[in-house]
């Protein structure tokens, strides 16, 4: 039936004008009504001026909280502002890193980025897979473009540099960008640029490439692909030049200004990332880098399009493989939860005999010298009664003869008085 219905196919001229040639229009004016979401995250050390930066791309001061370097650990800040442009409204979230490369230990940095781009995919897949989803109302929050900020003193990458680069490539568009570039000569910039551009050639760091297949945009996007890293200067206050006013930073030896490309990149970078390739950016973000997310997240979760003999998986199959597969892995920790119990309640009564043992051998222990002590004191007490009649004993023997000696001291006298009187 498919091959007879391809085979009908014809092309027809129509008569008159029908009006479907207004869909794009209509397209677009339904984004228009509903507005756009992009996102931003801002990686870099405290104080390169990521915030200067998102300030001076957008033409307005976005209030944030200055980082400290003393943080414990990177944690990410999220703003998010709704601006408007014409009749166009934009829900724009800026990320920032705080207290990125402050610690003295920097090995795990990357990992709380990471964790933020997957959490928003995660978020993304959840609205995806609920009964009632509302997609195009829902605020998307995945991150689109990653400004990656590299340190203008040095000669290339810091090691912190390359590994959370190579870390965040396949998770996110990454644009590395050279921040404070008006702190070193034209020169060293120059060189600066070449080594980062070599030093990621050779490492394999796959950043991101600005499309060229559309041909309205192919000429500006090749010749800019070959720009980066973008060196920028940002700055919200204004300086007067001539007679001008404009954004710069004002130093004793002249004025940088920061939309003059003989200064910077950052009218480059504004133009790139906004009005040429904001649309690529949200795109690749959902086509490739979500997509890897979703792809492996499913397959984590059992689901295949093929079983092993290529043929299609249905959902229903795939969820009762699935729960089989829960429920078989339930029952294991389950039984191991059991055996695990076991044997502590095991070793616990162990213990405890081993316990009453002890306190039965220190009874008897406790027993044996109370009895001979009971009996020691015995014999003592019994020696000392025998002391004590034997002192007794004496002691009568002593009285009497007192007594006997005292008698026949008070009879002398009387025989003497006898003598006398005769
Ligand atoms: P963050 O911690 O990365 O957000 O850095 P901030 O944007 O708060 O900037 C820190 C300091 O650097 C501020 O005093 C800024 O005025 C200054 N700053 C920001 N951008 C530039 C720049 O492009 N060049 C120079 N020389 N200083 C800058």
């Amino acid at each position: 039936l498919a091959i007879t219905q391809t085979a009908k196919q014809r092309s027809l001229e129509l008569s008159g004008h029908v009006g479907f040639d207004s869909l794009p229009c209509q397209l677009v004016n339904k984004l228009v009504a509903r507005g756009f979401c992009f996102n931003i995250l801002c990686v870099g050390e405290t104080g390169i001026g990521k915030s200067t930066l998102m300030s001076t791309l957008f033409g307005r001061t976005f209030e944030n909280e200055e980082a400290s370097h003393y943080e414990e650990e990177v944690r990410l800040r999220s703003q998010t502002y709704d601006l408007q442009e014409n009749t166009v409204k934009l829900k724009l979230t800026i990320v920032h890193t705080a207290g990125f490369g402050d610690q003295i230990n920097n090995e795990e940095s990357y990992k709380p980025i990471l964790d933020h781009i997957d959490a928003q995919f995660e978020k993304y897949l959840e609205e995806e897979l609920k009964i009632k989803r509302s997609l195009f109302n829902y605020d998307d929050p995945r991150i689109h473009v990653c400004l990656y900020f590299i340190s203008p003193n040095g000669h290339s990458l810091k090691a912190l540099d390359l590994i959370t680069m190579k870390k965040l490539e396949s998770k996110v568009n990454l644009i590395p960008v050279i921040g404070k570039a008006d702190i070193i000569s034209k020169n060293d910039l120059k060189n600066l640029k070449r080594n980062i551009m070599n030093e990621l050639l050779s490492y394999g760091v796959q950043i991101y490439q600005f499309p060229t297949e559309d041909e309205d945009v192919a000429e500006i996007n090749s010749s800019i692909n070959n720009c980066f890293p973008f060196a920028v200067v940002g700055s919200t206050d204004d300086v007067k030049i001539g007679n001008r006013m404009v954004k710069g930073r004002m130093y004793p030896w002249g004025a940088v200004q920061v939309e003059n490309e003989d200064h910077c990149d950052l009218v480059k970078l504004r133009e790139m990332l906004l009005r040429v390739n904001m649309e690529d950016l949200r795109e690749q973000t959902h086509s490739r880098h979500y997509e890897l997310f979703r792809r492996c997240k499913l397959e984590e979760m059992g689901f295949k399009d093929t079983d092993p003999d290529s043929q299609s998986f249905s959902l229903q199959e795939t969820y009762e493989a699935k729960r089989k597969e829960l429920i078989r892995e339930l029952q294991h920790k389950e039984e191991s939860m059991r055996q695990m119990f076991v044997n502590k309640v095991k070793e616990t009564e162990a213990e405890l005999k081993e316990k009453e043992k002890e306190l039965q051998e220190r009874f008897e222990q406790l027993k044996r010298l109370h009895h001979e002590e009971k009996k020691s004191l015995e014999e003592k007490r019994r020696e000392l009664e025998e002391e004590m009649n034997a002192f007794n004993r004496r002691k009568v023997a002593a009285d009497t003869l007192m007594g006997q000696a005292l008698q026949g001291c008070s009879q002398q006298p009387l025989k003497k008085d006898k003598d006398k009187k005769k």
